[in-house]
């Protein structure tokens, strides 16, 4: 099994951010001389994160930004067997905090716009593909016809309050946690009067204002060829006060011995397997971080095509950067003017 989680995609940005705000950078520029600021990392919901804000506050503004994380990632994980969502999947019954109780608005919205390919029911799949902990392997197509018939957000019963789940479902929010706990954060950014400030958590990259010299936050989009190498970018984007979050396929993923066939962690709903259809990754930038998590994962589940009319009729919610197999890049025009790249790109109108 090969991992490549820890800095992925986007924490190619955290390095752009790091160097494009630089102390001395900020220090030379009068205005913001005497901004305090403050960054923090820590390892959380499995990959490393960082929190950067600058104000009067930030030190305070990134310590409540750490326990905010670290209390999402205690209640959201699956990972963690005591989390509110362990617990659901394990006795099928839970009283849902108020962050699950968004989550599951916010996943079924984007369940039934997305015609099912963002699907937090997968959870069961996971399991039976060993991507929820463990060595991850090929089960038999068999197996996989038995655990689809378990899944489907339509199928989940809850309200305000409670969940239901039938026998052998499970929830998995791993596709939209990091959007979410992101969101927190810049809210607790505003409310601590943060003038500047961003953060990387794993593959998501999350903007507060611009950068204390006014310029924009430039994020770097990872090579999907090459995603360990920082140096090797396909292009930058630049932004003010947004989330840019990335699915790949290369980030978790293991090669079947037998049919030499590479398997990833994105599941396609409709079919039980990996998603498999052409693109190699999705980068979603949009105000809202859960709402652009969740798509970067739905997007890369439809397939280039597809995207692209869901962006048609959604073009106020979100932009994207798509990089299919024959190494095309499509950038959607809401954010042309905003991305940089050595190599041919195609616009999306
Ligand atoms: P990452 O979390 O690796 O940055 P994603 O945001 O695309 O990447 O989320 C992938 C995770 O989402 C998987 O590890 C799994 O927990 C969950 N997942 C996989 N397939 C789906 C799907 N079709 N719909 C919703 N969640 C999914
Ligand atoms: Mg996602």
């Amino acid at each position: 099994m090969t991992i490549r989680k820890i800095i992925t995609v986007l924490s190619a940005a955290a390095l752009l951010f790091t160097a494009g705000c630089s102390f001395s950078d900020y220090k030379n520029n009068k205005d913001t001389e005497s901004i305090p600021s403050c960054t923090k990392e820590l390892f959380a919901m499995d990959t490393y994160m960082t929190v950067t804000a600058y104000g009067e506050n930030s030190e305070k503004a990134v310590s409540e930004a750490l326990t905010e994380i670290q209390r999402l990632d205690s209640l959201l994980s699956t990972g963690k067997k005591d989390s509110e969502i362990s617990i659901l999947n394990k006795t099928g019954k839970a009283n849902l905090s108020e962050d699950s109780r968004y989550l599951m608005d916010k996943a079924d919205y984007i369940f039934s716009s997305t015609g099912g390919a963002f699907d937090i029911t997968v959870y069961p799949l996971m399991t039976l593909w060993g991507f929820q902990g463990g060595e991850p392997s090929l089960p038999e197509d068999k197996q996989i016809k038995e655990v689809l018939t378990l899944i489907g957000q339509d199928r989940i019963k809850y309200n305000d309050s409670e969940i239901i789940l039938g026998n052998g479902q499970g929830i998995d929010f791993g596709g939209i946690a990091k959007g979410y706990t992101g969101d927190r954060i810049m809210k607790i950014f505003e409310k601590n009067d943060i003038v500047s400030g961003i953060i990387s958590l794993g593959g998501n990259v999350q903007c507060y204002g611009k950068k204390t010299d006014g310029s924009l936050w430039r994020c770097g989009i990872t090579d999907p060829d090459n995603p360990e190498d920082k140096s090797s970018l396909i292009g930058t984007v630049e932004v003010s006060d947004k989330s840019v979050v990335t699915s790949g396929g290369y980030e978790r993923f293991f090669k079947d011995e037998n049919s030499g066939v590479t398997y990833h962690h994105i599941m396609d709903p409709s079919t039980g397997y990996s998603a498999d259809n052409g693109l190699l990754s999705v980068t979603i930038v949009s105000s809202d971080g859960t709402l652009a998590d969740g798509l970067s994962t739905a997007c890369f589940v439809m397939g280039e095509d597809k995207a692209i009319e869901f962006w048609r009729q959604h073009s106020s919610e979100f932009d994207m950067i798509l990089i299919n197999d024959k190494r095309e890049i499509t950038v959607t025009q809401g954010i042309s003017q905003n991305f940089t790249s050595d190599r041919i790109w195609n616009v999306e109108s």
